[in-house]
């Protein structure tokens, strides 16, 4: 069985059939909840119920997309716990995309003063990121994960086999944090998934992509220092995605909001890190051939640094950055000033791009 370490919890892939009872009976836990979304009770919930105790568990379903990762939902949770009787010593399995993961994660970690979890993420986005690693959230009037808090699972287990039922749009979401994980720390990975089939990144791609993210946040659980390198593109990106989930009938995904921040940020990094001028127009290329341009009016430019002044991550009121000093290098707590986010949008809206 392949299995990586990470902070305080194993990482199993493929294993759901051999080591899933197993580890709920190790646990001894008086009772297990399974959390999940209308598509992954569709697409992925039978897989685990046909392997465990009918007995032993009760469901929790809630609404897809990030319009349920919200403190209502949460309370949903709490509340059918409640009904349900869950008592301190129950464990929540969440099933789902980063949503699933991210809700599920915080209702755990704060339901009763906190209770054990697991994660089973069925999305790419949420095997190679949002299972991994501890943040927990959820948005306020779409201000991204403003609440949370770093609670680790008791365990992950990541399964190729639910990917086979999720859309071409979403594969690409996650894609998005796999190519920023090679341009963050390992261009020799940036280079190979580039060129890999990316309708679906084989078993051995999500395997390294999840090394790399492991890797920074096993050094920095809390983000503290190194772990901001994972931010790169999320600046912009999540002002973008906060922007579009307010405005867009048919809402940016995580990964493409975050694959036009990385394009604006690979900017910045060239005005402001020394990244050069190849390897912007690289990043460039790759993301508007894979994701297309999102239309971001000069308009909108206002109320986008209005989302950004208000993001988690900045510092006495300084909007901090992450960016590139060349691929697969990141430089940390850079401050971008007003005007240099919004020329960075600027050299977005100003790139050339037909559709194929
Ligand atoms: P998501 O959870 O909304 O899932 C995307 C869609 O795919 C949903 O409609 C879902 O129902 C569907 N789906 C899930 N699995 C499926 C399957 N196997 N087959 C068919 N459909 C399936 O979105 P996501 O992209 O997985 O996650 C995005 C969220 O993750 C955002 O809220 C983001 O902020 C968060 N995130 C968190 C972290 C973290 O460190 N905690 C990191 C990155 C992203």
């Amino acid at each position: 069985m392949k299995q990586i370490q990470s902070i305080s919890y194993p990482i199993y892939f493929d294993s759901i059939a051999t080591h899933l009872n197993q580890f709920i009976a190790d646990g001894k836990y008086s009772r297990f909840f399974i959390l999940t979304d209308e598509h992954t009770s569709k697409h992925c919930l039978e897989y685990i119920t046909s392997k465990v105790d009918p007995d032993k568990y009760d469901l929790l379903e809630i609404s897809a997309g990030e319009e349920s990762k919200t403190i209502d939902f949460c309370i949903g949770i709490w509340k059918m716990l409640i009904d349900f009787d869950a008592d301190r010593n129950s464990l929540l399995i969440n099933l789902g995309g980063g949503v699933v993961t991210d809700l599920g994660g915080f209702a755990a970690s704060t339901y009763k003063r906190g209770i054990d979890f697991i994660h089973i993420p069925t999305t790419l986005l949420s095997q190679v990121d949002a299972s991994i690693g501890g943040k927990t959230g959820i948005d306020i009037d779409n201000l991204k994960n403003i609440i949370g808090t770093f609670t680790q699972p008791k365990a992950v287990f990541i399964e190729h086999t639910f990917l086979q039922t999720l859309p071409a749009r979403q594969i690409k979401s996650g894609l998005a944090e796999m190519l920023k994980h090679g341009l963050i720390a390992d261009v020799a990975y940036w280079e190979k998934l580039k060129v890999s089939n990316l309708e679906l990144p084989s078993t051995e791609l999500v395997y390294e992509s999840i090394l790399i993210k492991n890797k920074v946040v096993m050094a920095d659980p809390t983000e503290r220092g190194l772990r901001k390198i994972l931010n790169f593109g999320h600046t912009i990106g999540h002002a973008l995605e906060s922007y579009s989930l307010d405005n867009d009938k048919n809402p940016l995904t995580h990964g493409e909001a975050i694959a036009a921040g990385m394009i604006c940020e690979a900017w910045l990094s060239h005005q402001k890190a020394g990244l050069s001028a190849e390897a912007l127009q690289e990043i460039t290329d790759t993301f508007l051939s894979i994701y297309g341009k999102y239309d971001v009016k000069e308009s909108c430019h206002p109320m986008l640094r209005g989302i950004m002044k208000k993001d988690k991550k900045n510092q006495g009121g300084k909007i901090n950055c992450s960016l590139l000093t060349k691929i697969g290098e990141t430089q940390i707590d850079n401050i971008c000033t007003d005007d240099e986010l919004c020329d960075s949008l600027k050299y977005y809206a100003s790139l050339a791009y037909e559709p194929a």
